[in-house]
C-alpha cells in the first residue's frame, strides 16, 4: 500500500497523527491470514497453530491472534505466562500453550487463565499434577521432549521412565507430545531427519494413551519438510508475519511488515565533511543527504551503519527505498536519526515530510537482517515502540489498540 493510500484511508481521524508520526509501521493482516492459510494448505492432515510470543514477533498480539483466529487458527503458543494472560483476555476460548514451561510455585497463575504449560521436565510434571490435585480436576499441557536441540525439554531416555510410572501423569490431561527441530532453516541438514526419528522412538516407548495423543514438531520451516514431519499440529512464526524461515532458498510467504521513516531535512554537504558521529564517513563531491527520524532506539541497529560512500547497494551496511531507488546509509546510525545519500535522486523529489521505506516490498526483511549481521527474526521483534502501528485489513486501516 502507498503512502497517498494510507493518508486517503486514514483521512480524518488519524490523518493529523500519521503526518505527525516520525516512524510508521504499516501491517497487512491479509498478508498474515495469506501466510496462514499458505501454510495450513500444505499440511492437510494436521492442524496450523501460531507462535505469537514476543508479542506476534513484534506486530501485536491483539491484532495478529484476532486475525488468526477469524482464518481458523485454535491453538496459540506464547513464551511466557503473561503473555499468556493478555492473549486470553483477548480470545477467550482459544488454546493457549506457554513454551517456556512452568516455573515453581507459578501453576495457579496457568490454571487460573487456562494455560497449557510446556511440561519440559518431570519436576514440571510434578508441579502441574500438584496443582490438579488441589483444583481436584484434570489439567491439560503439552509434554516437551528434547530431540537434539538441547535447549528445553524433557530428555529422551526419560521417557520410559514416564512409562513405567503412570502416576507421574496423574491429574495431568496431555493433550500434546511436542518437540523442536535445529536445523529446520536447512531443509536438507540430515539433523532434521535425525530429530524425526528421535521423536518417533520417544513415542513408541511412551503409554498406549500417550502415544495416541496429538503430537507436534513442526516451525515455520518444518511444515515444509513433507508430511512425515506435520504430525497432527504445526506451530509456525516466523512465515506467519512474512520472514524467510530457510536460510538456503526463497522465501514462499508474503511480507507483513512495511516500516518507514519520515524525512525531517534534505541537505547538502560539502566535499570532504564528515557526516553523523565519529566523522567515520566523508562526503566525496557534492553530495545530497537526506535525514530520517528513525534510529537505533526503534530498532534499526547501528550495526547498519556504513562508513563510507558506496558505489553498488549490495556493499555492507543499511539503505532504503526512497524516490523509488534505493539510497544507501551515509555514516553511523543515531539513537534516534540515521542519514541516508541521495544524490543520485534527482533534486526535488524527495522532500521534508516523505517517508522512506526501511523494511517491506522493496526493502527485504531478512536483507536487512543479514546486512545488519542478524536474522529476520530478530529485526522484528526489536521494531521500536515509538513507530505508529496501522493495520491494513480488507481495504480499511486502524490504528494501535483499536485494530
Ligand atoms: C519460536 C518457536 C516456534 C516458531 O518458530 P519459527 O521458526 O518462527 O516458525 C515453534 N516452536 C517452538 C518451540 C518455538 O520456540
Amino acid at each position: 500500500m502507498s503512502l497517498p493510500d494510507t493518508m486517503a484511508m486514514a483521512a480524518g481521524d488519524h490523518a493529523a497523527e500519521i503526518a505527525a508520526a516520525g516512524g510508521l509501521l504499516l501491517i497487512d493482516l491479509d498478508a498474515l491470514a495469506h501466510n496462514y492459510q499458505l501454510i495450513a494448505s500444505r499440511v492437510p492432515g494436521a492442524a496450523t497453530a501460531a507462535i505469537v510470543k514476543a508479542n506476534a514477533y513484534g506486530l501485536g498480539i491483539g491484532p495478529v491472534s484476532r486475525r488468526l483466529w477469524a482464518e481458523g487458527c485454535r491453538h496459540y503458543f506464547v513464551a511466557e505466562a503473561a503473555e499468556g494472560r493478555d492473549l486470553r483476555k483477548i480470545l477467550p476460548e482459544a488454546v493457549i500453550y506457554v513454551l517456556n514451561g512452568l516455573f515453581p510455585a507459578a501453576a495457579s497463575f496457568y490454571s487460573a487463565y487456562g494455560l497449557r504449560p510446556c511440561l519440559g521436565s518431570l519436576a514440571e510434571l510434578a508441579d502441574w499434577a500438584a496443582e490438579a490435585k488441589r483444583l481436584g480436576k484434570d489439567l491439560p499441557a503439552a509434554l516437551h521432549f528434547d530431540t537434539g536441540l538441547t535447549r528445553l525439554g524433557i530428555p529422551e531416555s526419560d521417557a520410559g521412565l514416564i512409562a513405567a510410572s503412570p502416576d507421574l501423569l496423574k491429574g495431568v490431561d496431555i493433550t500434546l507430545v511436542m518437540s523442536h527441530l535445529a536445523c529446520a532453516d536447512e531443509p536438507d541438514h540430515p539433523m532434521n531427519e535425525r530429530q524425526r526419528l528421535a521423536f518417533e522412538a520417544l513415542r513408541a516407548q511412551l503409554p498406549d494413551d500417550l502415544r495416541a495423543k496429538p503430537a507436534s514438531l513442526a516451525n515455520s520451516g518444518g511444515a515444509f519438510l513433507g508430511t512425515a514431519f506435520q504430525y497432527d499440529l504445526v506451530r509456525p512464526g516466523i512465515g506467519l508475519y512474512g520472514g524467510n524461515p530457510f536460510s538456503d532458498r526463497a522465501n514462499p510467504f508474503r511480507p507483513v511488515v512495511r516500516a518507514q521513516a519520515r524525512v525531517l531535512q534534505v541537505r547538502a554537504a560539502r566535499d570532504g565533511a564528515g557526516v553523523g558521529y565519529g566523522a567515520t564517513y566523508r562526503v566525496a563531491g557534492r553530495q545530497r543527504l537526506a535525514i530520517l527520524s528513525v534510529g537505533y532506539a526503534d530498532g534499526y541497529f547501528r550495526s547498519l551503519s556504513r562508513p563510507a560512500l558506496v558505489s553498488n547497494e549490495t556493499a555492507p551496511g543499511g539503505g532504503v527505498f526512497i524516490g523509488g531507488v534505493f539510497a544507501p546509509v551515509a555514516g553511523r546510525i543515531s539513537m534516534d536519526m540515521l542519514t541516508i545519500d541521495v544524490t543520485h535522486v534527482p533534486e526535488g523529489i524527495i522532500r521534508r515530510g516523505d517517508l522512506a521505506e526501511l523494511i517491506g516490498p522493496n526493502i527485504n526483511l531478512d536483507d536487512v537482517g543479514l546486512r545488519a549481521g542478524t536474522i529476520g527474526y530478530e529485526i522484528l521483534t526489536s521494531l521500536g515502540q515509538r513507530y505508529m502501528r496501522i493495520y491494513q485489513s480488507g481495504g480499511t486501516i486502524t490504528h494501535g489498540d483499536r485494530a
